[in-house]
């Protein structure tokens, strides 16, 4: 019986009915990207980030000649620490309408009933947070709370992206795509150099003590592990082929956020429209038919 009631107070908002899925939002609204459960993207970008910053700065800027080394630990760990920044506000903001966020909304909420209200939000009014929001509010049903200026609910900071945050959230994507073309430099210079000038590669007074020249330190800065070349390039390869698809697709997200801001829309200005232009292509398509039956 308790799952019944728990399941009848599902919710199907808005943005998902108008595209005929059924979805179960949260019983509960999200605050923000720390709002359980976490979602696997979020877990995997973490992931993602960890493993660069840990193999970039602790293995393969230290094989950098001495001057470039502190230039790459200065430009790339300053690019790394802004993102790390404005990824966590972005995560950490709350995006929900001032006039949700000024009532409590930790109790559960109700159920919309399509046969009393046609939308979710009428007249700039939602029928689920109960409050009145402004033009540009929509219900998300990720988070089940109306999302001040709704850009889109992204799935990699486990939060929906608003006016709110969305200057954080696209300066974690540039900074995010900065960063990855750090590492990809950083890396193409080692490979140039390992097949050219090897001795570049081995300057850290570590080395000296170290006279087979097949035999690499990773890790210099805290604790070196002797190593072959055989893991040294493959442990570069698999970063690089990491930081290559990640850079691929961030370039892409950057990309579509600067057209979008250079023609002034949201991410839901877009697909709506993209979506009215499909109607109304299937209309025409539909009285040309008709037309040519007559
Ligand atoms: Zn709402
Ligand atoms: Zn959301």
């Amino acid at each position: 019986m308790a799952f019944c009631a728990r399941r009848s107070r599902r919710v199907l908002s808005e943005a998902a009915s108008s595209r005929n899925t059924q979805v179960s939002p949260p019983r509960l609204s999200r605050v923000n990207g720390w709002s359980r459960p976490l979602h696997s993207f979020q877990i995997m970008a973490w992931t993602v980030f960890l493993t660069l910053a840990f193999t970039t700065f602790g293995v393969f800027i230290p094989l950098l000649p001495h001057d470039w080394r502190y230039i790459a630990y200065s430009v790339t760990g300053g690019v790394f620490s802004f993102h790390f920044l404005v990824h966590l506000i972005a995560i950490s903001i709350d995006p929900a309408e001032a006039s949700v966020r000024l009532k409590n909304y930790s109790q559960p909420m109700p159920t919309f009933d399509r046969s009393k209200h046609p939308h979710v939000i009428q007249n700039q009014y939602c029928h689920l947070c109960e409050v009145t929001v402004s033009a540009k509010a929509k219900h998300c049903s990720a988070c089940n709370k109306c999302v001040s200026g709704f850009d889109h609910h992204c799935k990699w900071l486990n939060n929906c992206v608003g006016s709110r945050n969305y200057w954080c959230f696209f300066s974690s994507v540039a900074s995010a795509s900065a960063g990855l073309l750090c590492i990809i430099i950083v890396l193409l210079y080692i490979f140039f150099q390992y097949l050219f000038n090897p001795a570049s590669l081995r300057t850290d007074a570590r080395y000296r003590s170290i006279s087979n020249k097949d035999t690499w330190l990773l890790f210099l800065p805290i604790s070196p592990v002797r190593t072959n070349p055989c893991v040294l390039l493959a442990l570069g390869l698999l970063v690089l082929l990491l930081a290559l698809i990640s850079l691929l697709l961030l370039g892409h997200l950057l990309s579509f956020h600067l057209y979008l801001m250079a023609k002034r829309l949201t991410t839901l200005d877009y697909m709506t429209q993209g979506r009215q232009q499909q109607k109304s292509t299937h209309e025409t398509g539909k009285k040309g038919v008709s037309l040519q039956m007559e």
